[in-house]
């Protein structure tokens, strides 16, 4: 069936499919034995994404004190957001009762409204880094060493501004979904690299610059396409002695160089590389982008290892979900967000390893728990209430009947209830709006100014020294205003070593803005109809049709790079 978008801002037309209906039919929750059906999606699946992700503040930290302990704490949580912000050592002590502010069902008010309440007065963790050691500016984080500003990161040791599933790195600044890397710089969407800067779509590269989808190549500068090479520039083959003579002149050492030879590059790809339609391996009857050895999984984005999916966006071993944002192993999820091994999950929210969830937020090891915030290690939970196993299979049945009502009954979380500002979250990263806009949405917008930095100084970018060579210890107690936007940000000792060690400049753009770069070098996490540049057969890919890319399908893209 077709359906509009009930978002009066959006309107666009989308398509729920009978495989939608029947994974919605599987995914329904089931209670003493009974399912209640989930009803069809009144959004459309990109709005329902950013519903989501409205409640994902990924890169913005804050200090404010622990409302346990008092000790200032690094949280996502500004000071002026009115919620109970527990440093996660006090969090997960036995120093507080997790049911103190359990409550009655109200049938007179919407589950919502309750649910809301609940949450701004139910202690909540500032941050999520778990396992980490020395990494406390790191966020949906885990197993870290010595990490700095890293988000989406795990099992890394000495990065800076990593995100988006990055995994298993050492050493690596300013990268993008990247795993297995080592001493990397400003790599997007890159695997096993090792002493290379700005790769974007590259496997198994060392000692190689500006590269776009590159493979086991070595010693490469702004090459595109090529597999198993060493001494190119611009995919030219050179002797050793050639290529090292030239990569003198091309190897970036000053930022002026880095814009420069980025910009050139990325206008040579655009022009001559051949674009995969979609980037997928291993996959059977599964469409949408960055998918690897995935099966009947429709319309999904970075998703890896799953089965019978939809709509689901940077996964990993999931089963049978549909509607899901950073999944990593789970089954039977729908409306999820950041749920790690969650089993039977109906609209919840950064849950972990719990299973028969409905409409949860932070909740740890649960189990048969509706409407709960912050629990730990709970079962037959309503509201934060304790009940008996009776008591909750005779209520939840009620609530959801009231939620049937009032039309809230499998609809995530709303995005004006959710705490942070619009423009804090990742669905600004991926649909930016304006002030203003957020207001009309009746959404919120955070404003308050930021701490200024306790520096010595401030010094505007280009004030910088050129090369990483004439820069003085001094720096890191300074902050350096961006060239693009004005924001101070500073360098931290570890990341000078950083620079200094890959002879590399001092960027002279804010973090912010350099991973909004990064962002931009992606496509859009929709599929387009177009021809092959090749062949001319139809297909489906994230170059929309206008773009100047030349994009092959799956058999001449082959043909063309082996
Ligand atoms: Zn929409
Ligand atoms: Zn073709």
């Amino acid at each position: 069936m077709q359906r509009t978008c009930a978002n009066p801002w959006c309107n666009s037309s989308f398509e729920i499919s009978s495989a939608d209906l029947d994974l919605l039919e599987k995914v329904s929750p089931v209670i003493a034995g009974i399912r209640f059906d989930l009803p069809a999606p009144t959004l459309c699946p990109d709005c329902r994404q950013l519903r989501r992700l409205s409640y994902r503040n990924e890169r913005r930290f804050y200090r404010r004190p622990c409302a346990l302990t008092g000790k200032e704490c690094v949280s996502l949580y500004s000071k002026d957001k009115p919620c109970i912000v527990f440093d996660q050592k006090a969090w997960w002590s036995d120093d507080w009762n997790q049911l103190a502010t359990g409550r009655s069902f109200d049938p007179k008010k919407s589950f919502f409204a309750q649910f809301h309440e609940l949450s701004l007065v139910a202690p909540r963790p500032c941050i999520v880094n778990m396992s980490s050691e020395n990494s406390l500016y790191t966020n949906h984080s885990a197993y870290n060493k010595n990490c700095y500003m890293c988000i989406n990161t795990g099992y890394s040791e000495d990065c800076f501004y990593t995100s988006d599933f990055a995994l298993r790195n050492k050493n690596c600044a300013d990268c993008l979904a990247i795993q297995k890397c080592e001493r990397c710089y400003g790599c997007v969407d890159t695997k096993q690299a090792s002493f290379s800067l700005f790769l974007h779509e590259c496997i198994n590269c060392t000692d190689c610059a500006f590269c776009y989808d590159c493979q086991s190549c070595k010693d490469c500068i702004g090459c595109w396409n090529l597999r198993q090479k060493q001494y190119c520039i611009h995919n030219e083959q050179l002797t050793q002695e050639a290529y090292e003579a030239t990569k003198e002149n091309l190897w970036p050492k000053t930022w002026d160089a880095i814009e420069e030879i980025d910009q050139s590059f990325r206008t040579l790809v655009k022009k001559k590389a051949i674009h995969r339609h979609v980037i997928m391996e291993h996959c059977e009857q599964t469409t949408g982008d960055h998918d690897f050895h995935c099966k009947d999984v429709r319309d999904s984005y970075y998703t890896c290892e799953s089965e019978e999916c939809a709509y689901c966006y940077d996964t990993g071993t999931v089963k049978s979900c549909i509607d899901a944002n950073e999944p990593y192993q789970g089954e039977l999820q729908y409306e999820s967000h950041g749920c790690n091994l969650g089993y039977s999950l109906c609209v919840c929210s950064k849950c972990y390893e719990c299973s028969n969830l409905l409409y949860s937020q932070y909740c740890w090891y649960c189990k048969d728990c509706f409407g709960c915030f912050g629990l730990r290690n709970k079962r037959y939970c309503i509201l934060n209430n304790q009940c008996t196993k009776d008591e909750y299979e005779a209520l939840v049945p009620m609530i959801i009947e009231h939620m049937r009502n009032t039309g809230d009954w499998g609809q995530f979380f709303p995005t004006n209830l959710s705490v942070f500002g619009y423009n804090e979250t990742a669905a600004q990263d991926y649909a930016p709006i304006t002030e203003k806009e957020t207001a009309t949405r009746e959404w919120k917008w955070h404003s308050v100014p930021e701490d200024k930095p306790a520096v010595v100084k401030v010094i505007p970018a280009h004030d910088l020294p050129e090369t990483i060579d004439n820069v003085s210890n001094e720096i890191i107690n300074w902050a350096i205003e961006c060239e693009a936007t004005k924001k101070p940000f500073r360098i931290i000792k570890q990341e000078l070593d950083f620079y200094r060690n890959m002879k590399l400049p001092i960027p002279r753009l804010h973090p912010d803005e350099r991973h909004k770069r990064r962002m931009a070098l992606r496509n859009p996490r929709k599929l387009w109809e177009r021809e092959c540049g090749k062949c001319g057969k139809k297909i489906a890919s994230t170059y929309a049709p206008e773009r100047p890319e030349i994009v092959y399908c799956e058999e001449c893209y082959l043909a063309h790079v082996y």
